[in-house]
């Protein structure tokens, strides 16, 4: 990282090398992104020398900022939405008809096609999906892979099923409260409004004015 003899290819000879603080603009896919990063410069001719793990930083570096303006997932993400599958980087790619290295180059930086940013996203997203995947693509799982799969995927349905068993349960239980007291009294808007905000709250919903 620090001083260091390396080849400098306008002096065309090994020379004293050392690392600074520079300014660069990359066109990533015909848009312009200025990084600050660590370059390795020449401290005899000045100019800067090739330093494979800083030039590769700050490539990153301008890719991920590409990323936020574009609103690309970041390889976090892409890491992410292979966990929760419990998948292999190489079970992923089989399922998405992908070659393994794509997935593994996604996950360490280098930067997704936009076809590709959403497929991961339809994959994170749509669990029935992935099923079918599992479907056409299955045969080309181990049978290891294909059980921690299915797990994931079950275990998915079951917590979608529960959340959405306790909404319904909620809205029937204030269906109920509602027809009752109509029963009785006129209801105003106000008491509603209340009566709903209160069960939410005990559900521990936050119910917020804007609409989604
Ligand atoms: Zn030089």
């Amino acid at each position: 990282m620090s001083n260091k003899q390396a080849y400098c290819e306008h002096c065309d000879t090994m020379q004293l090398t050392t690392v600074e603080a520079h300014e660069e603009t990359f066109t990533i896919r015909g848009t312009p992104i200025t990084v600050i990063a660590a370059t390795r410069f020449c401290s005899v001719c000045h100019q800067s020398v090739f330093d494979m793990e800083l030039d590769d930083q700050k490539l990153f570096l301008a890719y991920s900022q590409y990323r936020e303006r574009i609103g690309l997932l970041s390889p976090d993400e892409i890491r992410a939405i292979r966990k929760k599958y419990s998948l292999s980087q190489s079970a992923v790619a089989k399922l998405l008809g992908w070659s393994p290295a794509t997935f593994v180059r996604y996950e360490s930086g280098s930067l997704q096609e936009l076809a590709h940013d959403n497929l991961l996203r339809r994959f994170r997203d749509d669990p029935n999906w992935v099923r079918e995947l599992l479907t056409r693509n299955g045969d080309k799982l181990t049978d290891l892979q294909k059980r921690k799969l299915l797990t994931a995927l079950n275990s998915m349905e079951t917590a979608i099923a529960s959340t959405a068993g306790s909404i319904i349960a909620a809205l029937n239980d204030i269906y109920i409260e509602l027809l009752r007291a109509s029963e009785t009294t006129p209801l105003s808007y106000q008491w509603v409004l209340d009566m709903v905000r209160l069960r939410a709250e005990q559900a521990g919903v936050k119910l917020s004015s804007a609409p989604h």
